[in-house]
């Protein structure tokens, strides 16, 4: 079969070859996926969910997360029996691992027909009709493409999961250098994608029926600062070198239909007054506030170079909250960074206590090989003390995201609608600002993207249960439509 065929008007009755995406790690890859399939159904090709039968198989990595070597390799090794039943099942590799471990992929797994790496998803389905003419490929760009469809997963067609809901890539890569972290390798330096070519994708986005807008970046809340260094340099003595991200967010928060407003992540070193302002004064940004501790040590937390205290920490937590008094606070922690004492993880247990956080996703340590923290071996916890402190965090957060949740028990909230709940499908399940699932019946069908009052009725430490009060705004967009109903 030539490449050509499912888009060749000459060819009407070649067989539409179907796709499924595996993502692994971050919303980043989400969004990522998202564009692959973009492009993949751009070239003619169909979404499945049937591993057996997908004629295209992409494996969107992540290094990042803990095993993730061990899981790529043991998705590759289910997927090499199945390729060995359909030879002409294609199997992809893309995304960070893919970035970190080059032609390594290939050497460990040959029957693996693409990789391709973080700086060139956008030639995704271009490298495919490649790989099945001239053989299998790897392609890993550093990054070096200048235009902003190229760099940009938004600037390129897209299939989202969500109709009514949009994640915006608005910066990629990280100046920081965290001891823990591979991202500055495998993302490069931060570049920001210009302010109004963002404005205008949100307006496009809104006129297409999409109500919510999530604002990505790996260091989210330093956008803007690399475009205004950018424009002094270029002798604009006006501009003051500043990140742009609180103007961003009254700006997006400003544009027609758009009725919600999140991003991540945002580092706390960098989380500013005037985001916090902008944040509490822009209605269509939600309460929610997801900051990263990592550790409650601060001599961890130097280690780490993570650029704040654990005091400092807790003092934006409560300026934030003195601007929004109903915000929900979420976070990122890590148990068992090399060296972390008693004394240290002692730290982190009570500033977690004080800082009570509606939600956390805990990370027992496992080294990244290219980190600093990697090369510190003499120091790694011993894993049955890190298992121990990991479960007794688990208590703290669990305590106070339960006592966050029975406090909204008897209020009505505003939902989003998401789809059927994944345990119960009798049941909805919708979003709230604050990003809290709530499980509620309806009598009658709603569509997914529809905004509800739910009143809340119970609270468990990750969710809560609600009764539906009224439909307040029926969705718009125009992309399939899930329906459920109790
Ligand atoms: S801020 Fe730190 S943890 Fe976040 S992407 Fe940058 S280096 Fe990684």
């Amino acid at each position: 079969m030539s490449a050509a065929e499912p888009t060749d008007p000459e060819a009407p009755d070649a067989p539409e070859k179907r796709y499924l995406i595996r993502t692994f790690g971050c919303q980043m890859n989400e969004h990522d996926s998202e564009r692959i399939a973009g492009l993949l159904e751009a070239d003619g090709m169909s979404a499945t969910d049937d591993l057996e039968s997908a004629d295209v198989v992409v494996l969107n990595t992540c290094c990042v997360r803990e095993n993730a070597d061990n899981k790529l390799y043991g998705t590759l090794g289910h997927l090499k029996s199945l390729k060995d039943r359909r030879p002409g099942m294609e199997i992809v590799v893309g995304g960070c691992l893919a970035q970190k471990d080059q032609h390594g992929i290939r050497e460990r797994a040959p029957y693996v027909d693409l990789v391709f790496g973080t700086h060139n998803v956008h030639r995704a389905a271009e490298l495919l009709k490649l790989s099945r003419e001239q053989g299998p490929l790897t392609e890993i760009l550093e990054a070096t493409v200048a235009d902003d469809a190229e760099l940009f997963p938004s600037a390129m067609p897209a299939r989202r999961e969500l109709g009514h809901a949009a994640w915006v890539t608005i910066q990629i890569g990280c100046d920081n250098s965290c001891a823990f972290c591979i991202v500055p390798a495998v993302r490069g330096e931060e570049i920001s994608r210009p302010f109004d070519r963002l404005v205008d994708e949100v307006r496009d986005l809104a006129a297409d029926g999409v109500t919510e807008v999530t604002l990505l970046g790996q260091n989210v809340n330093s956008y803007g600062r690399d475009l205004t260094l950018a424009a002094r340099q270029a002798g604009d003595h006006s501009v003051r070198v500043r990140p742009l991200f609180a103007d961003l967010l009254r700006r997006v928060g400003a544009v027609d239909g758009i009725r919600r407003v999140r991003y991540t992540s945002p580092h706390p070193k960098d989380l500013r007054p005037e985001t916090i302002a902008a944040m509490a004064e822009t209605p269509a940004v939600c309460e929610h506030l997801h900051l990263p501790l990592q550790s409650g040590s601060n001599r961890l937390l130097a280690v780490m170079h993570r650029g704040y205290t654990a005091e400092r920490y807790l003092e934006k937590v409560a300026a934030a909250r003195a601007a929004m008094p109903d915000l929900a606070l979420t976070t990122d922690l890590i148990v068992g960074f090399p060296g972390e004492t008693d004394d240290d993880f002692d730290q982190t247990l009570s500033v977690a206590a004080a800082a009570e956080y509606d939600s956390a996703y805990t990370f027992i340590y496992s080294p990244r090989p290219g980190t600093e923290a990697a090369e510190m071996v003499d120091l790694f916890v011993d894993p049955e003390v890190v298992a121990d402190r990991f479960d007794r965090l688990k208590v703290v957060l669990e305590r106070s995201a339960l006592a966050k949740h029975e406090a909204r028990v008897g209020r009505v909230e505003e939902v989003v609608v998401e789809g059927p709940s994944r345990k119960d499908p009798s049941v909805l399940t919708g979003r709230t600002r604050q990003n809290k699932l709530v499980h509620f019946a309806s009598a009658d069908p709603i569509r997914t993207g529809t905004y509800a009052e739910v009143l809340v009725t119970g609270a468990a430490p990750h969710f809560l249960r609600g009764d539906l009060v009224r439909v307040t705004a029926t969705a718009t967009h125009r992309t399939r439509i899930p329906v459920s109903s109790a």
